[in-house]
This record gives structure tokens, C-alpha cells and sequence, in this order.
């Protein structure tokens, strides 16, 4: 399906394809679903990448990367999501992805230098250390209670968070915390950089999980116990904390959106080259109505995901918030795709669910996408409070009420 994307767009989308199909999906039909790859793979898909010309499209060339604008990246971040292994190798991976963003928007110059161009690089890994356990921040994160005091020149961070992803095996943490207590959470909570191996700050575990696949991504409880960190580690402005996710979010859930509708697009081609080849009662199986119809129905809520994603993104690169738009892709995205992928299984029978195909694996990882970034119902919160926004009370002028006089007068037939 062609769209309105530009030249450039269009010329990078096609050699991300080529990267996946003559280095990526061989590599990842060679592997066993559900183990994850080493690192020595994960280095010699990104030198593939490199060699390609298609690493890190997103970030500015002063940074390593190469200085495309968000709108014309988003088809790559479609095509990375083909498989398991496609934004690992592009450098289009959450969360680093996400966090690579939040640094160059708001970090400063020391800030990007030690920790940006080494993100970019993939010399280090970060995490983003927003959710608590109950009853902390989760759907609400205005339930914060992680604090940041300051001490002289420094800021002492105390909390217990959950679900950072990579925070296994991040060197950097982006912590969010309440740096003014009388404020509201919205205007009084501030990110800052902790380096991993500050003291006090306690990895207690990966919290086991379903998902994971070839990249075997962790999900990490932390304790922050007393962490101390110098006053230039604070990220952006101090209690502007919750503006810097959404700008970190925004965005971030469209390039989710892009990365899952790629998955969900790589789980019909394989459900349509299986039900193409099998046979029974008959016919191939894809020679049956109904199966030809859920397919349909399943491209067609794709292509709508794709479009709506699109238009979010222009509003975006427009200057706007777009964050109605934005959770509208985020919530129709993450049901269409999950629905794609549920349906690639049903196709594939027993080889949907065994791991010789990454359908398993797609599965596992797609269920996460209607609870991360905001669960389906905060983002029909968001989309019912602007529905309810603008309610025009003159459709009701016809009606009479209880005990009211008609007020159309006239005698009705
Ligand atoms: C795989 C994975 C990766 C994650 N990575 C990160 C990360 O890197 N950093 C980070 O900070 N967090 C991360 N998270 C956490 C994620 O952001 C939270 O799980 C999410 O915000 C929901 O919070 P919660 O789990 O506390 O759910 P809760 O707030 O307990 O909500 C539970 C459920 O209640 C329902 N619900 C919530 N609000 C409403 C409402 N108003 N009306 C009706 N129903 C409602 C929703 O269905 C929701 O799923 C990750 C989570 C997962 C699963």
C-alpha cells in the first residue's frame, strides 16, 4: 500500500527493506524462537545497518546518526518492526530509542556527550524509571511518590520503581521524581539522570514476564535508596518533569505504533504463505471464504493504523501536541495489531503456537502494547474528555421534558 511520504522517506524505507531481507530475517530464521541473541549478534546486525546506511535515521549526524526528520523515519521504524531483530539492529530499539529522543531534545551539551553519542553508538543502554509498585505512579502518575531533595550542590533521590525496561542491563537511568512536594505532581516533579552504579541504587530483579524474545528484554524492579547525584544531573527543567515525558511520549508512542503495525504486517504475510500452501477439505486453505475475509478485515484495520499514524505525525512535525490524535493511533494501533497477530496464529494452527516461527514470539510481545505508554483506557479517557468537550445543547431544544409544557406547539400527527 503506497502512502503520502516523501522521496526521502520512500528511499530510506527501501533500504531498511533490503537490510531486513538480506541480513535481518535470515539471521532471525536461523534462531529458535524465545532464546534471545548475544551480543556479538547484536553488534554484527549494526554494523550490517551501518554498512547499509540505515543506523540510528532518527538522531542528528552531530549525535551518529543521520539527521532525519521524525516523519520521514517513521517507515523505517515499520520496517524495523518486521522482525524481533530489525530495531535492535537500526538503533531503533525502545526505550533507548525514546530516551536517545528525550536527550537531544532537552539534555545539555555535557549531557549528550556523555551520555547521547555513547547511546547512539550502542556503547551503553538506558532505562526510563517512571512506574511504581502500588500504590505509586502507574496509569496515574500523578500517584508519584519517589522523591528529589536537594543538598547543596546535590540532589538525594529516594524511591522504589517497577517495569524499566533494559534496567537490567542499563548503565543510565532517567528517574522521575517530585522535586517540589506542594506543587501538583504535574508542575512539581523533575527527571535526572542516575548512573547505574551509583551508589544506592538497588536492581533488585528482572520481574519475570511473559514476552522477551530474540532480544530478551528485562523489566527491572530498582530501588533508589539515598542516591546522590550532582546538581548538572538534573535533565531538562527543574519541575518540568512530566512535560519532558510527554514530549519523550508523544512521539514515542507513534514510533511503538509504527514498530507493532510492522510486526503485525510481517505476522499476515507469514499467515497468508502458510494458509496459501497448506491444504485440506479440498481446497488450500486460503482458498476459504472466511478465513479470506479476516484477513481482509485485518489488512484493512492495519492500513487505517498506518494512516491515522501518519496524520498524528504531521500534526506533530506541524508543531502541534496532537495529543488526541496520538492516543487515538495508540489505542486503535495496539487492538488492530494485536488482533492481526492473534488471527496469524489462528491461521498457522499448531505452528502458531510452536516456535519455529516468530508468531509465538509476536504474540507474546504484542499483549504488552495495550498496557505500555498508557493503557487503552487512559488514552479513551483522554479521547472521551475532548468528545465531551463541545456538547451542543440545542439537539436537545426538540425534546420535552417531564412536566414541561410542549414548547414546538402544534398538534403532531
Ligand atoms: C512490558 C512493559 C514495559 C514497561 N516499561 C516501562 C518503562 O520502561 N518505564 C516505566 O516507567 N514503566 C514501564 N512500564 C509500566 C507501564 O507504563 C505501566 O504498566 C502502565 O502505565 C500501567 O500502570 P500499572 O501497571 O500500574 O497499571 P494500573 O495503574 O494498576 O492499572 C491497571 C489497569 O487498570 C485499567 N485502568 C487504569 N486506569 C483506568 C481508568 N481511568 N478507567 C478504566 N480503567 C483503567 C487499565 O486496563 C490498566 O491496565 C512497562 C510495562 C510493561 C508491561
Amino acid at each position: 500500500m503506497d502512502y503520502a511520504d516523501s522521496d526521502r522517506a520512500r528511499e530510506l524505507a527501501d533500504r531498511a527493506n533490503r537490510l531486513m531481507e538480506e541480513v535481518v530475517l535470515p539471521i532471525e530464521r536461523e534462531r529458535p524462537g524465545g532464546m534471545a541473541v548475544s551480543s556479538g549478534t547484536v553488534a554484527e546486525l549494526r554494523e550490517a545497518a551501518r554498512e547499509y546506511d540505515i543506523y540510528a535515521p532518527q538522531i542528528s549526524e552531530e549525535y551518529g546518526g543521520m539527521g532525519v526528520d521524525f516523519r520521514d523515519a517513521l517507515p523505517v521504524f515499520e520496517e524495523a518492526g518486521r522482525s524481533q531483530l530489525g530495531a535492535t539492529a537500526m538503533r531503533v530499539d525502545a526505550p533507548d530509542e525514546g530516551n536517545m529522543h528525550l536527550l537531544e531534545l532537552v539534555g545539555d551539551d555535557l549531557q549528550k556527550e556523555t551520555y547521547l553519542e555513547p547511546l547512539v553508538e550502542g556503547e551503553i543502554a538506558s532505562g526510563f524509571s517512571m512506574t511504581e509498585p502500588l500504590q505509586g505512579a502507574g496509569s496515574d502518575p500523578k500517584m508519584i511518590q519517589t522523591t528529589a531533595e536537594r543538598d547543596g550542590d546535590e540532589w538525594v533521590i529516594d524511591g522504589h520503581k517497577w517495569w524499566t525496561s533494559n534496567g537490567i542491563e542499563a548503565d543510565v537511568l532517567i528517574v522521575l521524581a517530585r522535586t517540589d512536594q506542594d506543587a501538583h505532581p504535574y508542575n512539581g516533579c523533575s527527571l535526572f539522570l542516575v548512573p547505574a552504579d551509583a551508589d544506592g541504587v538497588d536492581v533488585v530483579r528482572d520481574v519475570p514476564h511473559m514476552g522477551g524474545g530474540l532480544r530478551g528484554s528485562s523489566h527491572a524492579e530498582i530501588r533508589y535508596e539515598n542516591v546522590r547525584v550532582p546538581e548538572e544531573h538534573l535533565l531538562g527543567k527543574l519541575n518540568q518533569g512530566f512535560t519532558h515525558a510527554q514530549e519523550r511520549l508523544g512521539p514515542a508512542r507513534l514510533t511503538h505504533c509504527m514498530r507493532f503495525s510492522g510486526m503485525a504486517q510481517r505476522a499476515l504475510e507469514i499467515a497468508k504463505a502458510y494458509t496459501d500452501e497448506r491444504e485440506g477439505f479440498g481446497s488450500t486453505l486460503s482458498e476459504k471464504q472466511s478465513l479470506r475475509y479476516e484477513i481482509a478485515d485485518a489488512e484493512t484495520r492495519l492500513h487505517v493504523a498506518r494512516t491515522a499514524i501518519r496524520d498524528a505525525a504531521d500534526r506533530i512535525a506541524a508543531g502541534e501536541e496532537a495529543r488526541v490524535p496520538v492516543s487515538m493511533c495508540k489505542v486503535f494501533t495496539a487492538n488492530a495489531t494485536q488482533e492481526a497477530i492473534d488471527l496469524a496464529v489462528q491461521c498457522c494452527g499448531a505452528n502458531g503456537i510452536g516456535k519455529d516461527l516468530p508468531l509465538a514470539d509476536f504474540y507474546e510481545s504484542v499483549r504488552q502494547f495495550r498496557i505500555v505508554d498508557g493503557a487503552d483506557e487512559v488514552h479513551r479517557r483522554v479521547i472521551a474528555r475532548d468528545a465531551f468537550d463541545d456538547v451542543n445543547e440545542a439537539e436537545l431544544e426538540p425534546l420535552t421534558r417531564f412536566g414541561a409544557p410542549n414548547t414546538r406547539g402544534g398538534r403532531g400527527h
